[in-house]
């Protein structure tokens, strides 16, 4: 181990009172913008409670309830007894917040998963400790292969198990009125071999339409037809101010560049789940179109290029409007029309001809151009997806 880990880790064993006894600490997995991950050895598990048993269980999880995250440190320990030692190992995954977290934050997350307690394919929490301003999350270990290292190899029908697996886990949040927000690769693990995934990271997860001001694409369908139907036609947009003083929009932009729907692009201020079913289709299109990552921008503005230039222009002017969004661009590249989600896939996979599209995959594009409606209210929902032919592809 290098020297960063050992000083992380003498320092997360002294915060913490009985940790040593608790945890044996194994290797860092992951390092992220809010956190750092460690992979651990969990020395004092409780016989009886086999509900983590990922290998065995996964579908039938009912974590222990929340302890207070404010338990102090200076709680006694349980210490090991020798039978307990010789177990078969059991592991966690120790997710170390950092400190410049927000303490609303820190709390949102470990509130939210612990509503999500027993959730299929949502990795649960099995409980979480606070010394001070530290906070450290505790979980079940799961064996996970990089996306990088699968995506390219996957055929349809492992297209399939993997994305019933991750609406699965979708299903269960939205159900909750919870939104994730921060749907993509690195946040859903997934095991190749037992094709089994579970979704973790709720740091930018929300409850659905709490203190959101209302969008104009919540209008019901004359109020929204009156205002779409002029472009629909053809006509020229109604004028609109050159010199705005109204105050800028503002609207939760939180996820990761390139999976960010059109609609948190355009600053709606009433998202809603529909937002994960986007950031889903997107991981579709990596896996379909072998790139990864798929859209490369730097800023928003750069994002509704890449988005426009698949869709064209017309479309993403009325998905503009949907929100009350003017979009005008003379970028040449982004025809009226854009492309077939077909042609980009061919395109991107060095592909010539319709012929090589199979049948498969020309399902898997269909339940994709139901995750990328550019409307949210026209998106496919986690509900509906399930049942979809393409993710029932080999159940019947
Ligand atoms: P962050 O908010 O820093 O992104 P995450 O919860 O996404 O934190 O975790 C970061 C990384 O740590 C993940 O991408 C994954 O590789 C690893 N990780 C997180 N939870 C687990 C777990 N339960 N089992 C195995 N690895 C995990
Ligand atoms: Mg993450």
């Amino acid at each position: 181990a290098d020297g960063h880990f050992q000083h992380d880790m003498e320092k997360l064993q002294d915060s913490f009172a009985g940790f040593r006894e608790k945890y044996r600490l194994i290797k860092r997995i992951g390092e992220g913008t809010f956190s750092t991950v460690y992979k651990a050895e969990d020395l004092v598990y409780d016989d009886h409670d086999n509900s983590w048993d990922l290998d065995k269980e996964l579908d039938k999880w009912t974590p222990p309830p929340l302890k207070s995250f404010t338990s102090q440190a200076s709680e006694t320990p349980d210490y090991p007894s020798q039978s307990q030692r010789r177990r078969k190992p059991k592991y966690v995954a120790i997710k170390k917040i950092y400190v410049t977290s927000s303490p609303i934050r820190i709390l949102n997350e470990l509130e939210l998963l612990h509503d999500l307690r027993g959730c299929q394919s949502v990795c649960p929490l099995i409980t979480a400790f606070r010394s001070t301003d530290q906070v450290v999350a505790i979980l079940p270990y799961f064996r996970h292969a990089d996306f990088r290292d699968y995506f390219r190899e996957m055929t349809v029908p492992d297209m399939a198990i993997y994305l019933r697996s991750l609406f699965t886990a979708l299903h269960s949040v939205h159900t909750h009125n919870i939104l994730h927000r921060d749907i993509k690769p690195t946040n859903f693990l997934y095991d190749p071999d037992s094709r089994r995934g579970v979704l973790v990271d709720f740091g930018l997860a929300e409850r659905e339409s709490v203190d959101s001001k209302p969008c104009l694409c919540h209008d019901g369908s004359a109020a929204r037809k009156a205002r779409l139907q002029p472009l629909y036609n053809g006509e020229p947009k109604s004028g609109y101010a050159r010199e705005d003083t109204r105050p800028s929009r503002r609207a939760n932009r939180a996820g990761t560049r390139g999976f960010r729907a059109p609609e948190v692009l355009f600053k709606c201020t009433e998202q809603t789940t529909k937002i994960d079913i986007w950031s889903a289709g997107v991981i579709l299109l990596t896996i379909l179109s072998r790139r990864f990552p798929f859209f490369n921008s730097a800023d928003d503005v750069e994002a509704m290029i890449e988005i426009a230039t698949i869709f064209g222009w017309r479309r993403m002017q009325v998905a503009a409007l949907l929100h009350g969004c003017m979009m005008e661009t003379t970028i040449p590249t982004i025809g009226k029309s854009g492309y077939s989600l077909e042609s980009i896939i061919l395109w991107s996979t060095n592909r010539s001809d319709k012929e090589k599209i199979s049948e498969e995959e020309r399902l898997a594009i269909k339940f994709l151009s139901r995750c990328m409606e550019l409307d949210p209210t026209r998106r496919i929902s986690a509900a509906d997806a399930l049942q979809h032919e393409f993710l029932r592809m080999g159940l019947d």
